[in-house]
């Protein structure tokens, strides 16, 4: 299993006075089981980007190739690489519409038309994941708090057991206790499945401490790539390009700032 772009270009509303240029030339490839982090000033592309890998949107130029073939070929089945790649939205509970927790979970298992019973399998499966307790399976989901709204959305996605996870922010807005359980339900997937990871954070100690991989997106453009270690020691790039660095890389900095000798 891999994903490859290769010279991705995407252009919002070409010709008209809303024009963006919002992904120019990208090449990249994900192999197969890697944890990847990606960060980025906001408007750099990134959520652009992780659109591409499940064919949710097309290239203006370019080719998207999951296992070798092209996602944009003719006959390609686009709604079953949706299922083996499944990308959850940045605020996903705002995407949640069904009238209960049971049937937005099974939302995505239903469209892949599974059995009932390996589609009830699969919900109680995914809810258990990320700690939703069934008695809350008939709840609306409007009725619950944010973070459990969250965490069903992701189940949504979960229960189609995708190959490969793509979350936009996952943590966005949510409190330290709601952030952390969300990222260990997600490490707990992968662990379990060998899933490879995609996440998109502008949490720098959350992406340091979780990802083999690190993806820094600059201008519609790959700016960096290579393990938290290379990106993270070289900080005054990352904040010439309006990030910041994780606390330990700044206390570093300071400290050598101040003139003591660290190691990298
Ligand atoms: P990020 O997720 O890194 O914040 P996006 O991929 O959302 O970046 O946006 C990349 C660029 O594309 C930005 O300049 C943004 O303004 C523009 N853009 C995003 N969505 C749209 C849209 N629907 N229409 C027009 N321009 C858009
Ligand atoms: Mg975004």
């Amino acid at each position: 299993m891999s994903i490859e772009l290769k010279n991705v270009t995407y252009t919002y509303s070409p010709g008209t006075a809303y024009e963006s240029h919002a992904l120019k030339d990208v090449s990249l490839v994900i192999p197969d089981g890697q944890f990847i982090g990606i960060i980025g000033h906001t408007g750099s592309g990134k959520s652009t980007l992780i659109q591409h890998l499940n064919a949710l949107v097309q290239p203006t130029s370019g080719q998207v190739l999951y296992n070798g073939e092209d996602v944009w070929a003719e006959k390609y089945d686009r709604k079953q690489l949706r299922s083996e790649v499944g990308l959850v939205f940045q605020y996903p509970e705002y995407q949640l519409f069904e009238e209960t927790v049971y049937k937005d979970i099974a939302f995505g298992p239903r469209n892949m038309e599974l059995g009932e019973e390996e589609i009830d399998r699969r919900v109680r499966e995914a809810a258990s994941f990320v700690g939703v307790d069934e008695e809350l399976f008939e709840s609306s989901p409007l009725e619950l708090s944010g973070g459990q709204k969250r965490r069903i959305a992701i189940a949504g996605v979960i229960a189609m057991r995708p190959e490969v996870l793509i979350l936009d922010e996952p943590t966005a807005g949510l409190d330290p206790a709601g952030c952390e359980q969300i990222l260990e339900n997600i490490c707990d997937y992968r662990e379990k499945t060998g899933a490879t990871v995609l996440i998109v954070s502008h949490n720098m100690d959350d992406v340091a401490r979780l990802s083999e991989r690190i993806i820094v997106f600059d201008h519609g453009k790959i700016a960096m790539d290579g393990t938290p270690e290379e990106i993270f020691s070289q900080p005054e790039r990352l904040i010439s390009m309006g990030l910041t660095v994780p606390h330990s890389t700044a206390v570093a900095m300071e400290l050598r700032r101040l003139g003591l000798e660290l190691p990298e």
